[in-house]
């Protein structure tokens, strides 16, 4: 049996090229940049206020000095008067600084008596409450480089340089089939024998927050002609995720269907717990390639199985190059009874107080036991081999992204 990490040497060298395109802006959060940006303005793209107050000559600020107020401007406004020893210009917040301005005075300091300012303050320094223009970027500058994750903020320096179809790298299309007689949509009442669908959901989670436009193509039964049919979709998307059926059961139809469409087995179980019967392979069809998973359907081992083999491929076919799993190291708080010849990664809650890192292997009640599950928020290590790690022990800890 292979590794975990040929495994995923071997995933990783079936990857098709990273495709690029555009988006539109309000479908760029997520995406990360395939091309530098440029803006298509100064920003500020004029000497600006900070503040509302009133645009004077620095030099000309003594205590309580009354100035004569040549007119008022709004932001969205343009100046019309240029400033003169002796005259201000009120100036709200944004507005362009009017000519000859060196400084703006809060409104605060001042008191208003029709055209007439008094300033309130002994002295103001030239710059005070001014933007100029181009200091925070430049007509032509590169802005964003390629590569960047866009979070909330790059969308809105996007928008600001009017960056509104955006290059990014394409979202591969993943289509998930979660098989089993047993399965019934979360919708439905399961009947005596039957269990809902948590797979396909989880999984399309997953593959969403990861960066694929992912879709369910619903249950698929343990039927040779059903699955198949359901397959033949799977195969139009550039990743297929199949959830059970590739044990050693005897309704585990998984591999021989993909077989029967002509998908090329990689490899079937690997040393890994849980996980041990994942399948990969690669259909090709002309140009069109799709990477095909079955993960086996403990809920558990879906989750690993996704995190260690189909997040990374996710990553690097979306342009992202930080690593799926952060990985770090913490103090084991309880026991904990390492059985068996395969490594083992284990939810956990990993937990932080005065600056250590603490991880606790949940106790949980057997693999369909989700809400156990539900706080996890790392996976831990722990080496093949029978061992007991004793608490205190320092192991490593995959955080699992929220
Ligand atoms: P399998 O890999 O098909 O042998 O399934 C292993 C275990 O996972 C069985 O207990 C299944 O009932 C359960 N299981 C399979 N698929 C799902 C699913 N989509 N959602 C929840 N549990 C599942
Ligand atoms: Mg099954």
């Amino acid at each position: 049996m292979i590794s975990i990490e040929q495994a995923l040497e071997q995933i990783m060298a079936r990857l098709p090229e990273c495709r690029s395109t555009w988006c539109a802006l309000d479908n760029a959060l997520g995406h990360v940049l395939a091309e530098d940006v440029q803006s298509d303005i100064d920003s500020p793209p004029y000497d600006k206020s900070l503040v509302d107050g009133y645009a004077v000559i620095a030099d000309d600020i003594t205590l309580d000095i009354t100035l004569s107020v040549l007119e008022d401007v709004l932001a969205g406004q343009i100046p019309t008067q240029t400033i003169q020893p002796g005259t201000a210009i009120q100036i709200m917040t944004g507005a362009p600084l009017p000519e000859g301005a060196s400084a703006v005075v809060m409104i605060e300091q001042t008191s208003r008596n029709q055209q007439d300012v008094t300033i309130h303050q002994e002295t103001i320094k030239s710059e005070t409450n001014i933007m100029r223009q181009a200091t925070s970027l430049s007509k032509g500058e590169t802005v964003l480089s390629a590569g960047k994750f866009i979070r909330p903020i790059e969308v809105g320096i996007l928008a600001e340089i009017g960056c509104t179809k955006v290059p990014v790298y394409q979202q591969p299309k993943l289509a998930i089939i979660s098989t089993g007689d047993e399965l019934v949509e979360a919708t439905k009442t399961p009947q005596a024998g039957q269990i809902r669908n948590s797979n396909g959901p989880l999984l399309q989670a997953l593959a969403t927050s990861h960066g694929a436009d992912a879709h369910s193509l619903g249950i698929g039964v343990d039927n040779f002609e059903a699955l198949s049919d359901l397959v033949a979709t799977g195969l139009e998307s550039d990743i297929l995720i199949l959830s059970g059926g590739v044990s050693a059961g005897v309704k585990d139809l998984v591999p021989a269907v993909l077989r029967q469409h002509g998908v090329e087995q990689v490899f079937h179980k690997l040393n890994l717990k849980p996980g041990k019967p994942l399948w990969f392979g690669i259909f090709s069809s002309g140009k069109h390639q799709t990477m095909v998973f079955g993960l086996p359907g403990n809920p558990v081992s879906s989750l690993v199985c996704f995190l260690l083999f189909v997040a990374p491929v996710i990553s690097k076919l979306t342009g992202k190059t930080s690593a799926c799993l952060r990985e770090t190291t913490a103090s084991l708080k309880t026991d904990f009874q390492q059985r068996g010849d395969r490594p083992t990664y284990f939810p956990a809650q990993l937990t932080e107080h005065g600056g250590n890192r603490y991880v606790t292997p949940l106790a949980w009640k057997g693999s369909a036991d989700q809400q156990t599950l539900s706080k996890a928020n790392a996976l831990a290590f722990f080496q093949a081999g029978n061992q007991l790690y004793q608490t205190g022990e320092e192991i490593t800890v995959f955080e699992i992204p929220s």
